[in-house]
């Protein structure tokens, strides 16, 4: 295969470092690459050059049909929990990791294909991906990331110019996807149900080195790596929760060591709160439902627990075993608790609550509940009751009322969180510190303030599943993409309430909501 031109610094750690835990392999060549989107912000994060991936030549790269020099491309292998169930070999069926960068801020960042062609690990697939699904990661990711919610990224999308085959022919693409690692809590599991202790514990050496540096070497190391991730996992799934994402197919090969949103296929964002809304067309039982999420979340990390405890125990030692059971215990029954403190500092800042050590309030959980409560009961969007509870901050109310069926059950509650939220600022004006002392008595904590920090954190525009599909099926059927570019610049703003933006802030018509499925994409 020719080499480019073009340099990408790449620095090959699992390459070099975890010989026996994958498998090299080449991406297959496309007839007629040409390029869909480029990530020209995420470009410049990584010292790339964004023209040089535009240029002919770096589309060719996109499309899989040269590499750079440095590039050592291979399919990387795990297992993992689907559904419930296990799959002792899963892996790389159709990505590629193509090496490892250290990005501007230091960061080392992987960088991968999905779409590029078979590997020793594709099973029965034909490891390729369809244009629609893979611009439905780009937008879903980069509204992941405009939202603050650590996720994993698409750099660029090329048209290979095939067709692939599905129910229907379908255009063919490869997504070029940037990860802090693709460690999964399944690359563990692969190892340990193979009894492959070497290599475990080699695996467990690397991912401490990479995403919890500071544990390297300690004694408890594996322990407080089961921890790091727990609390990563917490804050995630909280950060999810806040923002209304399902993620869909939460299998333990879907969630990573890093902390990061991985695998963007059968997702969605809820309109109407319902915490029982599941989009998956496969999810039957609901495993992987709204509510369930952070519940799946600590069963994975038990998955994980499983995984690392043989290498806390030397031998077979009963009581060793015994200790090393109840140390891992401890960690997955603290998740829960990390989980809703995640939850509720990130709702206390959606209520337009301060995170000051001097106004936390034990009422708040049942004051954020209730409130959900009132969504769920209401059937009301979940996005803009948040959005619309920041203009009742600002003193108008009625927008909101206007979002329920029934206003009433809402009134009382409201009063509740004025109150609330009066207190919070009668607790400042006793406690004010330095930088509030020019300010004259009783203006603290005004509703402007409020409704500022408020529209900061509770966004306007998510990705709505109607303009999605729309936008998606013009860039698939006709290979139109400009109703892609212009909801993804609508997406990377989301706390602007522009007018001009008005059409992706509406939920979708009701009709179209209720039967809304999306699907793997595979
Ligand atoms: P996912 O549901 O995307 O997390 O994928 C689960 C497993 O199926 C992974 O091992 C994937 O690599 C594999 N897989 C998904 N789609 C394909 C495909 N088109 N060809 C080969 N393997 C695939
Ligand atoms: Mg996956």
């Amino acid at each position: 295969m020719p080499h480019l031109a073009f340099d990408i610094a790449f620095d090959n750690t699992y390459v070099r470092e975890l010989v026996g835990l994958y498998t090299a392999a080449r991406p297959a060549a496309a007839p007629a690459p040409g390029l869909l989107f480029l990530n020209r912000g995420l470009a410049d994060e990584l010292g790339l050059d964004a023209d040089m991936l535009a240029a002919p030549e770096g589309v060719a790269f996109l499309a899989g049909n040269t590499l750079p020099e440095g590039a050592q491309p291979i399919a990387q292998v795990y297992a993992g929990h689907q559904f419930g169930g296990f799959s002792p070999q899963l892996g790389d069926g159709r990505a590629l990791l193509l090496g490892e960068v250290i990005d501007r801020q230091g960061h080392r960042r992987d960088i991968a294909f999905k779409g590029s062609g078979r590997t020793p690990y594709s099973r029965g697939g034909d490891g390729k991906a369809a244009v629609g699904p893979m611009l439905r990661e780009v937008l879903i990711g980069e509204a992941m990331h405009a939202l603050g919610i650590p996720s994993t990224r698409a750099l660029a999308v090329a048209a290979t110019g095939e067709m692939v085959r599905r129910d229907t022919p379908l255009p063919g693409a490869i997504l070029t996807r940037v990860a802090a690692s693709h460690l999964r809590v399944g690359t563990f599991q692969f190892f340990a149900a193979r009894g492959e202790i070497d290599k475990l514990r080699t695996l467990a050496e690397y991912a401490i080195a990479r995403h919890d540096p500071a544990l390297a070497g300690t004694p408890g190391r594996h322990l407080a790596l089961l921890g790091a991730v727990a609390r990563r996992q917490a804050v995630l799934v909280a950060q999810w929760m806040n923002v209304g994402f399902i993620h869909g197919v939460m299998n333990t090969d879907n969630m990573t060591i890093s902390g990061e949103t991985i695998d963007y296929g059968p997702c969605a964002f809820m309109e109407a709160y319902d915490a029982a809304t599941v989009f998956s067309s496969i999810d039957h039982g609901g495993r992987y439902a709204y509510g369930n999420q952070p519940h799946i979340a600590r069963w994975n990390l038990a998955r994980l627990a499983e995984a690392l405890l043989p290498l806390m125990v030397e031998g077979d030692d009963e009581a060793a075993v015994r200790q090393a059971v109840a140390e891992v215990t401890a960690v997955i029954d603290a998740f829960p608790q990390w989980y809703a403190e995640a939850l509720l500092r990130g709702q206390r800042a959606k209520l337009g609550l301060q995170l000051t050590q001097a106004s936390l309030d034990a009422d708040d959980t049942a004051l954020a509940d209730d409130w959900l409560a009132l969504l769920q009961q209401g059937g009301v969007d979940f996005t803009l009751a948040w959005r619309r509870l920041s203009d009742a901050a600002a003193g108008d109310a009625n927008p909101l009322r206007a979002l329920f069926p029934d206003p009433s059950p809402l009134n009382a509650w409201l009063g509740r969180w004025q109150a609330r939220c009066d207190r919070e600022d009668a607790g400042q004006g006793g406690s004010r510190d330095g930088d509030r002392d020019g300010e004259p008595e009783g203006v603290q904590g005004t509703g402007p303030d409020r409704a500022a920090r408020m529209r900061r954190v509770n966004p306007w525009i998510i990705p709505r599943n109607h303009r999605v599909e729309e936008a998606l099926a013009s860039a698939s059927a006709q290979g139109d993409i400009r109703a892609f570019d212009d909801l993804l610049a609508a997406l990377r703003r989301p706390y602007d309430e522009d007018p001009a933006l008005a059409r992706y802030a509406e939920p979708a018509p009701a009709q179209l909501a209720a039967g809304y499925q999306t699907f793997c994409g595979t």
